[in-house]
């Protein structure tokens, strides 16, 4: 887990290294098997995933769609100029502050 940037939410949030996005994934999915199962999809289907994201971060997360997209990996390095992630792993620029990515 690590505190990144997330271009989604404005803010600083904990992101899931490659190890910890695998299990949220494995819980991601059986929420989406229960929400299958009961015929709606409301958070508390997910509560293994919220679970295990707040207590890995320390968070008080109560939306599994955030989750989805706070994966490490989803995201580039971060911009050598300001600090923030780059939106993707092949970004050529920083739409923060507009730094050229270095080659
Ligand atoms: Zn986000
Ligand atoms: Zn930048």
């Amino acid at each position: 887990m690590k505190i990144r940037y997330c271009w989604r939410c404005r803010m600083d949030v904990p992101m899931l290294d490659s190890e910890e996005g695998k299990i949220a994934s494995k819980l991601l999915a059986e929420g989406f098997q229960e929400s299958k199962r009961l015929k709606k999809h409301v958070p508390e289907n997910f509560k293994k995933l919220l679970d295990y994201y707040n207590g890995l971060t320390g968070f008080e997360e109560t939306n599994p769609n955030a989750i989805m997209h706070h994966f490490i990996n989803l995201y580039g390095p971060d911009c050598e100029n300001c600090g923030k992630p780059y939106r993707t792993e092949t970004a050529t620029f920083c739409p923060k502050c507009g730094n050229k990515r270095k080659g």
